[in-house]
């Protein structure tokens, strides 16, 4: 089922578990149970660290979970984790054995204080680009946090279910047994919408910020380009984006980029991101605000005792420009005045 050379290559990513896992499966005398074994199988034998089991009471089937030896944490897969999956797969693994994941440590911290009941089952197919995304995200919280569980389920292996609840299109994530989203969706997005607390905090984090002057709403090509071409003037610039590479992240075929014959999106959204967050002459004018929507409240809102609180964009623009342009020449050691010597004064800005 895995040829010689995605043998060795899960070999030697599978060298950086350091707990024990197991991989529990559930099957019955199908021809696809029987491919499954042999994956579980091929798999375990990997690392030292992997032993499979086939003695699970799942209710899909065929189907197997990823679980942590002592038992704190675990996915399922309900169907063939193979094509686009198999990353998700190997991803599984390693953060149930204890690798971390890449992701903002303040992220994965909210993550882990997460509190409730969160069962979520996503529906994928094995050509779906956008579903490892999703998959990996709601695994990565499973691996964290033992409130939360998930059964990715390729919808072409259960197909009742897929009517039954009409699904119409993947990744489809369902939250305790309803819908909860659809579409290519990161950690962030999927931390913000289950609204626990992630966008007051990040507002909060913003509020102790100083001052921006300018504030790109939009972290897609558009918000991205105006964001690094304010910042390069010395205007101290913030950006608010729900999800850092706006559209582009949804498409793997750019072929009108006049530079590049052909470029895949995330290719092209992920060092546009590293160009605005590392750049020393950026970094300490922008910073990357995710997990924020910025919406207007409805009406009969606007006076509830709530929306007294400064709100997110209070946060990030609370004075005006004058006042924040004397404060930001801090980085001259100077000066209450707007003079040529600074690098916020528009005479020596660069063009
Ligand atoms: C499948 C697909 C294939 C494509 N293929 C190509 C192609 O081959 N060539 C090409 O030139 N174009 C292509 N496009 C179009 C291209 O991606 C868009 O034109 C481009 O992304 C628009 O950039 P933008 O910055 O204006 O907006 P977007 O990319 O839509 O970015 C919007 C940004 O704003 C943020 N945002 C929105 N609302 C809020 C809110 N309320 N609060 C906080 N943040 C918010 C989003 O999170 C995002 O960061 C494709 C688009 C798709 C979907």
């Amino acid at each position: 089922m895995l040829d010689a050379a995605t043998t060795a290559q899960l070999k030697t990513y599978l060298a950086n578990l350091r707990t024990p896992v197991e991989l529990v499966a559930t099957l019955d005398d199908s021809p696809k149970s029987a491919e499954m074994r042999t994956l579980v199988e091929a798999v375990a034998e990997q690392s030292h660290l992997l032993t499979a089991r086939f003695d699970g009471h799942a209710d899909r089937v065929p189907s197997f979970a990823i679980r942590r030896a002592d038992g704190t944490a675990e996915t399922h897969f309900a169907g063939l984790p193979l094509g686009h999956e198999f990353t998700s797969l190997v991803l599984a693994l390693l953060h149930m054995g204890g690798h971390p994941p890449k992701e903002e440590a303040e992220l994965l911290d909210s993550v882990k204080a997460l509190e409730g009941d969160f069962r979520f089952e996503t529906f994928f197919s094995l050509s779906c680009q956008n579903c490892p995304d999703v998959i990996q995200a709601i695994n990565i919280m499973a691996a964290l946090n033992p409130s939360v569980s998930n059964v990715a389920i390729d919808g072409a292996m259960f197909r009742e279910e897929v009517e039954t609840r009409k699904v119409m299109a993947v990744p489809a994530i369902y939250l305790n047994g309803e819908p909860f989203g659809q579409g290519r969706m990161d950690l962030a997005q999927i931390m913000a919408k289950l609204d626990t607390g992630t966008v007051a905090s990040a507002a909060e984090k913003i509020a102790a910020k100083e001052p921006f002057e300018v504030l790109v709403v939009g972290g897609g090509p558009a918000g991205a380009a105006a964001a690094i071409y304010a910042a390069r003037k010395g205007i101290r610039t913030g950006v608010v984006a729900e999800r850092f590479g706006g559209q582009v992240l949804d498409t793997m075929g750019i072929e009108n980029f006049i530079s590049i014959q052909h470029t895949e999106g995330p290719k092209l959204a992920f060092p546009a991101k590293k160009n605005i967050a590392t750049r020393a002459w950026h970094i300490a004018r922008i910073a990357m605000v995710h997990y924020t929507r910025v919406s207007a409240p409805p009406s009969s809102a606007v006076a509830t005792p709530a929306l007294k609180r400064p709100s997110t964009l209070q946060a990030l623009f609370p004075t005006s420009r004058s006042s924040s342009l004397t404060r930001n020449c801090a980085r001259m050691r100077c000066c209450k005045t707007n003079c040529a010597a600074c690098p916020m004064s528009t005479s020596s800005r660069r063009h």
